[in-house]
């Protein structure tokens, strides 16, 4: 043990000296009350004085990255010794806070150099990369356009028909260099993982996009335009990414339908499969009531106590493709459902299904297949009287 008193007063340092004098076995020599009757002081002043003017350290009470010793100030510190196993101290702590705040800010600098790096030109761009670019700025832009509010500051947004796919509409327009993220974005939504791995809380993340307000107005306003809505409807990549919009609305109906029943799972490759040949058959709204019967048989099923929790859910994706098959093999009329209200159509969907392709929530109640064959002429009659 060292004690270092950091006083000259000679009748201070004997205080300390007794108060942190040990015995053979390493406890105290002098209790406190003994203390003050030799110095002549109240009992509860000692500690005080001697915490003021020393402390003591041991070699083996230290930080567990810099190896300097601890600095104690009083016995009962002294006597809870093990609580400093395998911490680090104050400088030490505050260096790594730092340097995890330096970590975060230099990748958000790197994704903004490297966008900056491989500016493309808005003329550049690939239909998908247009399509999410305009719904994001749609529903998350500010005035100028070439910011991004981040989703959790706009809990009402409805840039897609789910979560995950906002998020999946974001991630994209980062890795095509189509945005980095801004200096406003909380630094708690990058997580560094071992070996320099990070995670984007997408979710928290504001965007900034590299393009000039001219730019992103000219490009948001081709979808008003006739010229390039014809373009549009001849292109495979558009029907692909209504495809995808369709798919995601589904799902959201069958998570919304899920939460209602308290069963829940993450969809896979599996039911985004029985999803998608659903949709080969029939609308939206037709699906919706496939999800419907499926999760209602599924939870009746697990009322009755056929079944557990998990594989309650996990059953609802084979009764939605045995509903359809039933459907197909019997030539049933499925009956549409309505929106639902809490599901309301997304911004993505408004800008697909209205701008471009002229209907009312097309998307949601008629087949793509449907909706393709659409051409301008026609497109003004109703869809059902075809
Ligand atoms: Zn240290």
């Amino acid at each position: 043990m060292l004690l270092e008193v950091k006083t000259d007063v000679k009748s201070l340092i004997d205080v300390c000296k007794d108060y942190w004098q040990l015995n053979d076995q390493g406890s105290f020599t002098y209790t406190v009350r003994e203390i003050a009757d030799k110095h002549s002081m109240e009992a509860h002043v000692v500690s005080n004085l001697v915490s003021k003017h020393a402390y003591v350290s041991f070699e083996d009470i230290c930080c567990g990255s810099c190896q300097v010793p601890y600095h104690l100030t009083s016995r009962s510190e002294y006597k809870s010794r093990n609580l400093y196993t395998d911490t680090i101290c104050q400088t030490c702590s505050d260096a790594e806070k730092q340097a995890l705040i330096n970590k975060k800010l230099s990748i958000i600098e790197s994704i903004k150099s490297a966008v900056l790096s491989d500016q493309k030109d808005t003329q550049q761009l690939t239909l998908k990369d247009i399509v999410f670019l305009a719904s994001a700025i749609q529903a998350l832009g500010h005035d100028n356009l070439s910011q991004l509010t981040s989703l959790a500051d706009n809990p009402s947004c409805t840039l897609s028909p789910e979560s995950a796919s906002d998020r999946m509409i974001l991630r994209h327009l980062i890795d095509q260099r189509l945005s980095w993220i801004s200096g406003s974005t909380p630094l708690t939504s990058i997580r560094i993982q071992d070996d320099d791995v990070f995670n984007l809380d997408l979710a928290n993340c504001c965007l900034e996009i590299p393009f000039q307000s001219s730019d992103l107005m000219i490009l948001i306003d081709k979808f008003s335009i006739e010229k390039y809505q014809k373009e549009f409807k001849q292109s495979e990549e558009f029907f692909h990414v209504c495809s995808e919009v369709q798919l995601f609305e589904c799902l959201a109906f069958l998570k919304y339908t899920l939460s209602e029943h308290q069963l829940h799972f993450s969809p896979g490759d599996k039911t985004q499969l029985a999803m998608s040949q659903c949709l080969r058959y029939f609308s939206i709204a037709q699906t919706y009531s496939l999800i419907w019967r499926a999760v209602k048989d599924s939870a009746a099923y697990y009322m009755r106590g056929g079944i557990g929790k998990r594989q309650a859910a996990n059953s609802v994706v084979g009764n939605i493709s045995r509903n359809m098959e039933k459907a197909l093999a019997n030539n049933w009329d499925v009956m549409p459902f309505r929106r639902n209200y809490k599901l309301p159509q997304s911004t993505i969907s408004q800008l697909l299904f209205n701008t471009v392709l002229g209907t009312d929530d097309g998307g949601f109640h008629y087949k793509l297949s449907d909706l393709k064959s659409l051409d301008s002429d026609i497109s003004t009659q109703p869809l059902a009287s075809r």
